[in-house]
């Protein structure tokens, strides 16, 4: 029997832990919007990896306490994957002391360049930060960076690496850079489960860290070549091949229509205002378009526009939501 989305008993999108079947698990955290990740699990014969941590320790240690009490495998976990380096994927890495820990080489590299000290420090001068500080601060209110060590990977690697988790073969295909600079994907051949950290946003608004944008399409469309039948993204309910199209579709429609305001002159943050997002502009977190279009920019123009900090674009994230919620959209 095939693990799909539609015979699954339970692919309803609720915190916790769901089973895929076969020993694969998806750890899921609603409402999939800043710093919500999801996690997994894959076991085979008593041996277990885990994929991704999660933003803080807290919420680390519950969703392992919950897989321990759940899958016996997950008593101790042999192998974490960190998907890329964002610190919702990684900050709870140290709580799998012991384990090896594998990531793609850019993937470790960035994680030494932004610690979870660094996002303390700038949530504690958040007040000082005017409208930046006030949008940083509320999204990452619900999450405590301070006493994270920096746990980096183990073990890194480029392009592609098969794990074994017991009989099960684990691949670990490197698409990055696109979202952020090493991005990679999590295959389980044998099942068809697919864990993609966030290469796939469902229901939210993708973000484009670092690019090229054509690689985070070539990503999708790799997605549907590999046919899996249960996909794990990495913010959002479970989904499929159609949630990978999806997430294409966006970037699409996204890299067109910045190109027609880089094309007419307009400035990055111009075009942040003025591109229409279609069908898209219901999706979560709409604002981060703002990142979006910067760093289209950066691409087309060779590094000489869209060189905003991360302090100019979470202020300009906070005043496209509140944009939004004036026109009520
Ligand atoms: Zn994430």
């Amino acid at each position: 029997m095939r693990v799909t989305l539609s015979a699954m008993a339970d692919a309803r999108f609720t915190k916790g832990l769901h089973d895929l079947g076969r020993g694969c698990w998806a750890w899921l955290q609603p409402d999939g919007g800043w710093g919500w990740s999801n996690a997994g699990l894959i076991t085979d014969s008593g041996q277990s990896l885990l994929v991704d941590t999660l933003f803080d320790l807290r919420l680390t240690a519950e969703m392992l306490d919950a897989m321990r009490s759940t899958v016996p495998a997950a008593r101790s976990i042999g192998t974490l994957v960190n998907t890329h380096a964002n610190g919702d994927h990684c900050y709870g890495n140290q709580l799998l002391a012991g384990a090896r820990i594998v990531a793609s080489r850019a993937s470790a590299t960035e994680m030494d360049e932004l610690p979870p000290e660094a996002l303390a420090g700038f949530k504690d001068n958040a007040a000082k930060l005017g409208p930046a500080g006030e949008y940083f601060a509320r999204v990452f209110a619900p999450f405590e960076f301070h006493g994270i060590r920096h746990t980096p990977p183990t073990e890194t690697f480029d392009r592609e690496l098969t794990l074994r988790v017991g009989d099960k073969d684990v691949v670990l295909f490197e698409v990055g850079p696109a979202h952020t600079r090493g991005d990679i994907l999590v295959w389980v051949p044998r099942e068809r489960v697919l864990y993609t950290g966030d290469i796939l946003f469902i229901g939210g608004t993708p973000i484009l860290w670092q690019g090229p944008i054509g690689n985070w399409i070539a990503a999708c469309e790799r997605i549907e070549r590999l046919q899996p039948e249960v996909i794990v993204p990495g913010h959002g309910p479970l989904t499929d091949v159609k949630g990978a199209l999806a997430v294409r579709d966006y970037l699409v429609h996204v890299r067109d229509r910045a190109r027609e305001c880089f094309d007419a002159g307009l400035s990055p943050v111009e075009a942040a205002r003025t591109v229409p997002l279609g069908e898209f502009a219901a999706w979560g977190e709409a604002e981060r378009i703002a990142v979006n279009v910067h760093t289209l920019y950066r691409e087309w123009s060779g590094g000489k526009q869209g060189t905003a900090n991360p302090l100019q674009l979470f202020g300009l994230m906070g005043e496209l939501e509140r944009a939004g919620a004036r026109r009520g959209g």
